[in-house]
């Protein structure tokens, strides 16, 4: 029998608000789209807790066998400072602060996510389209839209006439806003008058004499609102309805609320069977975010070079920090937290050091191996419970230290399914690494990144002796580093 059919998920469902059974579209695969990042920064520790509740998920749908295709998208236009179609273009603003081409700004973080990604052990996505790939496709579906009379155009801009589509849909579906609320209390920015009503929102914005990330359309030389782009995209490669649409849950509003609106007003169904959101990640606790500047970064918590920790910690413990709490809960980072989560990495490991040199035996176990794999399963598949599980992998842990001081015992196939459940729940699906198990070579990847780390924040803080010291001291044991746009990389002699 399948894994899918004898361990069937139940979700949190953000759109019906309550756990409902997981029925896909199409038995045996998946449809998944997850909001993917603004590339104009770097992806902090809160983003990627995000991504990463996401991969997790990712890895469990795989592992039960379901064929998955995973859509993340890149947002390389048409993001505005202010959600509420104000403000500069984020990416646009960084080109012009650093003097760059905002293609350039682009490369730059989406070569950064990937790399940080690697360095957290993520699997990719099956496609990863950009905003600025499809403009032709988000401009067809504008005019669909302005077609069926739910968008107006007003001086080279598009809005989509929210009051127009609750008319005959709820808009609020997804957040619980009501619209006599969001009536009143949307703020009727500079700017903004030409639209029809303050909660409409631009589906084509006209661009200003000095924005230079523009495209021509019917209506102006101009780019597409931000929260077109997701469902352009979503449908295009997903189909006009699909199994799951994620992100963080900051986005439910107005992000997702607008992407079910242009969905059904585009196709006349409701685009996603299933949304699901991600709670924060929280320092101090106030939400991590690129804006305020309360945030770590994933270079700061490998090296430990920030004030906030007393030293660095190795993906892995970033990411069992991570799992250790329910990906709808809220999570606050501190030193604290993530040494303790480096305990509980270690002695995880080290007990499946342990399980290699156990001996089976015939005498009655005082463990049951096969209820205890079920509960490990139970708990995944109810809304994907990490914490839950890690309890189970920790009951496992005590129970092989049982067998090792010789006060428990393990059959010859208990001790096979023992060792492969392990595997699959730490590794494949929780993707966690061994990393006292890494090559030597990985490990000196490893230390010369920290280095390089280090080195970048010592010419951040402008103590260029300390980095050309590192830089210098590396060279003397034959190990180079070249510095190019897209960041540091290192060359051993
Ligand atoms: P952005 O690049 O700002 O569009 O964000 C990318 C993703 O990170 C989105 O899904 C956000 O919801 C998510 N995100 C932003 N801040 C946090 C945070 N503090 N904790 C968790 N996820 C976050
Ligand atoms: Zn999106």
């Amino acid at each position: 029998m399948l894994l899918y059919t004898k361990h069937p998920i139940s979700i949190y469902n953000s759109l019906s608000k309550k756990k409902e059974l997981f029925k896909p579209i199409n038995k045996g695969s998946i449809g998944m789209y997850v909001c993917g990042p603004t590339v104009y920064s770097n992806v902090h520790l809160g983003n990627l807790r995000t991504f990463m509740s996401f991969d997790m998920i990712f890895r469990y749908f795989k592992h039960l066998g379901f064929k998955v295709r995973y859509v993340r998208n890149i947002t390389d236009a048409g993001h505005l400072e202010n959600d509420e179609d104000e403000g500069e273009d984020r990416i646009a603003k960084k080109a012009r602060l650093e003097r760059l081409e905002p293609m350039e700004v682009v490369q730059k973080y989406t070569v950064d996510f990937h790399n940080t990604l690697n360095t957290f052990n993520f699997l990719p996505p099956d496609i990863e389209p950009t905003a600025t790939g499809h403009i032709i496709e988000q401009i067809e579906v504008i005019k669909v839209i302005l077609d069926k009379g739910l968008a107006y155009e007003v001086n080279g801009s598009v809005y989509f006439d929210v009051l127009k589509y609750n008319e005959s849909n709820n808009y609020g579906i997804l957040s619980g806003r009501r619209i006599e609320d969001l009536i009143h209390n949307t703020r009727a920015l500079n700017g903004q008058s030409d639209k029809r009503s303050p909660q409409d929102f631009a589906l084509w914005k006209k661009a200003e004499k000095n924005h230079i990330m523009r495209w021509p359309s019917p209506w102006s030389s101009g780019f597409p609102g931000w929260h077109i782009e997701c469902t352009v995209m979503s449908i295009k490669y997903l189909g006009k309805q699909f199994d799951i649409h994620g992100g963080g849950i900051d986005l439910k509003f107005p992000h997702h609320e607008c992407e079910i609106a242009q969905g059904k007003a585009w196709n006349d169904c409701f685009p996603v069977n299933y949304w699901m959101h991600a709670n924060m990640l929280t320092l101090d606790g106030q939400k991590m975010a690129k804006s305020t500047g309360n945030n770590i970064l994933p270079g700061e918590i490998l090296s430990g070079n920030t004030e906030k920790l007393s030293k660095g910690f190795s993906p892995s413990v970033v990411r069992f920090f991570m799992m250790q709490a329910h990906y709808r809960s809220i999570l606050d980072f501190s030193n604290d937290a993530l040494l303790a989560s480096e305990k509980g990495y270690l002695k995880l490991i080290d007990a499946l050091k342990t399980l290699k040199n156990l001996v089976p035996s015939s005498s009655k176990s005082k463990f049951n191996v096969l209820n205890w794999k079920q509960r490990c399963y139970d708990a995944m598949s109810d809304d994907f419970n990490t914490p839950v599980l890690i309890a189970e992998l920790f009951g496992a842990v005590k129970y092989i230290n049982q067998i090792k001081d010789g006060n428990n015992t393990i059959g010859v196939e208990e001790l096979e399914i023992l060792k492969k459940t392990l595997n699959n729940f730490i590794f494949d699906i929780l993707g966690l690494e061994n990393e006292k198990d890494k090559s030597s070579k990985s490990k000196l990847a490893d230390t010369v990144k920290i280095l390089i780390n280090i080195r970048n924040q010592a010419r951040k803080e402008k103590n260029f002796k300390l980095s050309d010291q590192i830089r210098n001291q590396l060279i003397d044991i034959g190990i180079q580093l070249k510095d190019s746009k897209d960041g540091t990389n290192f060359f051993v002699d």
